[in-house]
């Protein structure tokens, strides 16, 4: 019933736009996305004042595609993706060594738009766009007005001098929310550096609009020279829908290798049997667990953090019940350090 009221928000994109211009089915969907905390939780049939919702946005603005709130349970205010979206008054709360910027990124950028902190590989932030806003988002204060790549020529010049960089990792934001011509031309100028051999792709946008994994998108992901691999974002098995699942499908059979990232959240995913749910799910959908994060220290979420011994306990749990290669690997950021710290071992 409540999908029949979401997608009655789907109609054509506005009469002016001619055929060429026309923009792409999920750029439309993604431009109705629920954007006020009041009509996300009038749509769940729920009251202003629950699960703690705070009109304030503390500078980050509520953003949800329909299809996500879609997957919500309707009169739960704690619903698992309900509380990854919904400003909360928690977020106004100042917590000792939660701060703007915890990872000090610009300390690993040598050419705007860039990261260069591992070596054999380097990310670029490709947009600060994203197709939905997570409150515990690390990036939530990143000054994107210096980084967003819009013209990416130097990080491509930093990418072609340094032949010890065999794998270019897009991120931002979520590099899928650029259009098809744009990552069509950027994965050309990739593959025309030799030594570049691999393309990766951070985006959480299968999982929260997977209309965005359309025919535009396999034609040039599909059609690449690079081996490409997709990091999805998906922290709870009521995230994967079976047009989720469909969306995945298309990928793994366009040759794209599909891994998830989740990060451990309070009150979402901090249980052993959800988190084995999501891998089993994950798996079903051709997709290898790849990383657990523990939160990164960023101000105005750490009401979502679980303490790293529970952290820790929790993939102990995993391992003694699951498959080994459903088990994520738990990490830590850590500014400085050579790669992902793992913990738990
Ligand atoms: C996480 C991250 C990577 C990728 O690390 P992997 O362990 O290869 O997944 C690369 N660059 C930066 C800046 C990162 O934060
Ligand atoms: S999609 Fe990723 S980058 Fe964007 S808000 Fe969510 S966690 Fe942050």
């Amino acid at each position: 019933m409540i999908t029949r009221t979401l997608d009655a928000g789907t109609s054509p994109p506005a009469a002016g736009f001619g055929p060429s211009r026309r923009p792409a089915r999920w750029q439309s969907l993604l431009s109705q996305g629920v954007s006020s905390a009041e009509e996300l939780l009038d749509l769940l049939g729920l009251d202003p004042g629950a699960a703690d919702c705070s009109p304030n946005h503390f500078g980050f603005p509520i953003r949800v595609p329909r299809s996500f709130v879609s997957r919500m349970r309707p009169g739960d205010p704690r619903d698992p993706l309900l509380l990854q979206v919904l400003s909360r008054t928690a977020e106004g709360a100042e917590v000792d060594g939660w701060v703007a910027e915890p990872l000090e990124e610009a300390r690993f950028s040598p050419v705007p738009g860039l990261l260069h902190k591992y070596r054999s590989r380097v990310l670029l932030v490709a947009t600060g766009a994203c197709a939905i806003h997570c409150r515990y988002c690390f990036r939530r204060h990143f000054p994107y007005g210096e980084h967003a790549a819009a013209r990416w020529q130097p990080a491509l010049d930093y990418v072609a001098g340094q032949p010890s960089i065999e794998e270019v990792i897009l991120s931002g934001g979520d590099p899928l929310s650029l259009r098809d011509s744009k990552l069509a031309d950027l994965e050309q100028r990739l593959s025309s550096i030799p030594h570049v051999s691999r393309l990766r792709i951070h985006t959480r946008l299968p999982i929260v609009l997977p209309e965005r994994v359309d025919e535009g998108l396999l034609a040039w992901l599909g059609g690449s020279r690079l081996q490409t691999v997709m990091v999805v974002h998906c922290n709870h098995p009521n995230e994967i829908d079976p047009a989720v699942a469909a969306a995945l499908g298309r990928l793994r059979d366009a040759g794209v290798m599909l891994l998830n990232q989740s990060v451990l959240l309070r009150g979402i995913n901090d249980s052993s049997a959800i988190l084995r749910d999501l891998s089993v799910a994950l798996f079903k959908a051709g997709v290898m667990p790849y990383y657990l994060h523990v939160m990164d220290r960023v101000a105005g979420a750490s009401h979502f953090d679980v303490p790293r011994s529970a952290a820790e306990h929790l993939i102990q749990e995993m391992r003694a019940t699951c498959s080994g290669y459903l088990v994520p690997t738990l990490v830590r950021e850590e500014p400085g350090a050579l790669s992902k710290t793992p913990l738990g071992a």
